[in-house]
Order: C-alpha cells, then structure tokens, then sequence
C-alpha cells in the first residue's frame, strides 16, 4: 500500500494548514459518488456546518432520497429578491487504476495540488461559497439581499431528480430568487472563464428499416445502405462544424454544434441481412442556432437516407435563454464590477455541455456559471483532477467580494 493510501493519515490535521483547505478535503473525502452517492453523510456534513455559521437549514425532499439543502444568510432588506449561490454535491465514477492517490483520499502534494474526484468539479465551489459567508460574518457584515446556499444532487446524471425538480416546488418560489450563480470550468490562463448560457442537449435516436435476406446475395434497400447515408450526412455535418471551430478562432467549443455518434445497434447473424439497424446521436446545440430550421435538416438527411429512416428523441433540450452580460444588466454590472476591481481578467462563453443552470435560465432567472480556476488544466471528469490550494483559496478571497456586491444591488425598478 502506497504511504498516501494509508487510511490512518486521512483523519491527520496538519495544523500548519489554512482551516478552509481542511475543510475542502473533509468533504472530498465523503464518497458523494455516482452511481451510488453517500448523499446522507453530505447532508449531515453541511447542517453541521450551517449551525456552525449561524444559519438557517433548510431540507426539501425533492423525491426520496433526494435531498436539497438550503443555507440561508437573511438579508437586512428580505422583501428584496435573493442571491442563490448553487453547487451540486455529487461527483462522476473514478478509475481508480489510473489515479496517482486515492481519489478520495483528497491528497495534498508539496505543491499544494489536491488530488479527488470533485476537487474542480465542484466540491471547492461549495466550499468557497461556505467560507466566504464565514469570513464576512465574522467581520460583522450584513447585506440587504438574502443569500441562500443550495447543495443539490444529481447533477452530474442529468438533474432530473435534483434541480430540475427543485425549481418547479414552492419551496424553490418561497426562495424569491433575484439571480443565482453556479458551475464553471477552470482555465489554464490567467483569465477566468464566464458562463452566461448553455448549449441545448439532443439525444437521438435514428432507426432504419430494410429489405432483409440470406447474407450471400445482394439484397435491394437493405437497412444497412440507408444507415450508411444516414451516418455519412451526420457526420459530415460533424466534420463542418469542427472545421468550423478549427479556422475561426474566436470560436469556442460553446459557439459550434458538437455531433457525436455514440451507439450502433443492428443485426442478429453474420449470414443474415437485418431489417433493422439503430443509431444513437450526442448533438449539443448552441443558443446562436434556430432549433426549427435545425430540426429540419436532420428530416431532410433521414428522408434523403430512403424509406423507413425515422427518428426519435430521448433528449430534447429547447430553452435557449442567456444571461445578460450587458453593463446596462444590473446583476452583471455587480459581478463584472466587482471582478474588475480585483483585476480579474474574464472571457465570456457558452457552456459546452449541461448544468443545473438550465433549469434555472429556464425558470426565467439570470444564472452566471463561475468556478474560480484560473491558471488550472481542465480536469473535470478526468483521471487525476486536482485543485492547487493557492487558487483553491484565492476562489474564497473572490467570492468575498461577488457576494457582498451582488448582496448589496440596489432595488431593481420591479422591487421598489
Ligand atoms: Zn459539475
């Protein structure tokens, strides 16, 4: 057994370390995991620490088992709308075999880097957030808006049982929420990347149907030939798009349509031509695109494949609601102000996949998806995921100040 996989070192304090790096890699270390996620000993772990901070605990059962957790910092002014900081508590599997440390074991090396599963993706959000609130209770503050901290589970399978349930339950209205912030994704630059909108999942099921017979002849209109055009057209649309991405270089991953083929299903015998083939499509559609017209060409590529080529969704994402990032928006105006005034450099994009924030764009709320990670690789979901605790801190310094900013908007002309 590797020294850093001893169980016993888990629970050492080192007490040379900053408290809310030990707290980071408490909770890293509790196995929120898919597909089985230790959701109990989270919930537990955030009431200790909303008793801790003197705030108020909420609980909503969303479906069972499936709990949200709500902190609440009342605000001096509560008739005004609220801030909404969100994260989710659950992580995606690990291959063990290809991490360097145990990827809940939270090991920190001499450079700072701590290695688990959720370290970016976004156990340190959480955390941040926790000790923000913290530091500025500490400092005796208060602020006119009410901040609620919502941990919410499921995220990483889809958020069906989580945030997409939540946002549509009275609790959720009771909330009264003004503007929410969210998930990010690290940026290995000096700059720190700005969600405002995201790109619409579609998941697609494409079957044809064909003449069937004896594998030794040549068969008319075989499933087969038709799938053969039908994957041709997909993926050609694929290659344009990634060309696309490649030459025009303000582009990002978020301005262009991604197209995977991901399942290929078909045929019983090596002798015998199927009559049914299946292909399932990835797509993810940035806001920029008109879903209508969209949806049209994937009929035309099905039609022109020939006869029997039908499709089905199993996911079709249609909200196509940004966040403003106008200065005239009040909300950004607080959050790029104050980012400025800490000589943040930002760069504004589209999500390239899903997060809860959709569910709340989608429940007509401004939602900004921000993970403090400049100068880090993008390592969400891969082997080795690790935060360097320096940033990791400088994430709680940044969030001193968006709270309070965000905290302190003044009445908008639908609140006065
Ligand atoms: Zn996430």
């Amino acid at each position: 057994m590797l020294p850093e996989k001893d169980p016993k070192r888990l629970g050492d304090r080192d007490p040379k370390e900053d408290p809310s790096v030990t707290l980071f890699r408490e909770y890293l270390r509790i196995k929120t995991v898919q597909p089985d996620p230790d959701y109990d000993t989270a919930v537990k772990f955030l009431e200790r620490i909303g008793s801790e901070l003197g705030l108020q605990c909420q609980k909503v059962e969303v479906c069972p088992g499936r709990v949200i957790t709500i902190l609440t910092w009342r605000g001096t002014n509560p008739q005004l709308c609220s801030i909404l900081l969100n994260s989710h508590t659950d992580v995606v599997p690990v291959f063990e075999e290809y991490w360097r440390y145990d990827p809940f074991s939270a090991f920190k090396d001499s450079e700072g880097n701590i290695y688990a599963r959720g370290a970016q993706d976004m156990k340190c959000v959480s955390i941040q957030y926790i000790e923000a609130i913290r530091r500025l209770k500490a400092e005796g503050r208060h602020f006119p808006r009410t901040i609620h901290m919502s941990f919410v589970p499921d995220e990483e399978i889809g958020g069906h049982k989580g945030m997409e349930m939540f946002v549509k339950r009275p609790e959720f209205a009771t909330l009264n929420v003004g503007f929410a912030l969210d998930e990010g994704l690290a940026n290995p630059t000096d700059t720190f990347t700005v969600f405002y909108g995201e790109k619409c999942p579609w998941w697609i099921k494409v079957k044809v149907e064909g003449n069937p017979g004896h594998g030794s002849r040549f068969i008319e209109n075989t499933a087969a030939e038709k799938m053969h055009r039908v994957i041709t057209s997909f993926l050609e649309f694929r290659e344009r798009e990634k060309q696309r991405l490649k030459s025009e270089k303000h582009l990002t991953l978020g301005d262009v349509t991604s197209l995977n083929l991901t399942m290929l299903n078909g045929g019983i015998s090596f002798n015998v031509v199927p009559s049914e083939m299946s292909a399932a499509f990835d797509i993810r559609i940035p806001p920029t695109v008109d879903l209508k017209a969209f949806e049209e060409q994937l009929t035309s590529w099905c039609r022109a494949a020939g006869e029997g080529v039908t499709y089905e969704f199993h996911q079709k994402y249609t909200d196509q609601s940004v966040t403003s990032t106008e200065e005239s928006d009040p909300w950004w105006k607080a959050f790029s102000g104050t980012c400025r005034d800490m000589h943040m450099k930002l760069k504004c994009e589209i999500f390239p996949a899903a997060t809860d924030s959709r569910y709340i764009r989608a429940a007509g709320l401004p939602a900004i998806g921000f993970s403090p990670m400049n100068r880090t690789p993008v390592l969400l979901h891969d082997h080795n995921e690790f935060l360097n605790e320096q940033v990791f801190l400088h994430g709680i310094e940044i969030y001193a100040h968006l709270i309070p900013a965000l905290a302190s908007v003044p009445p908008l002309p639908a609140e006065a």
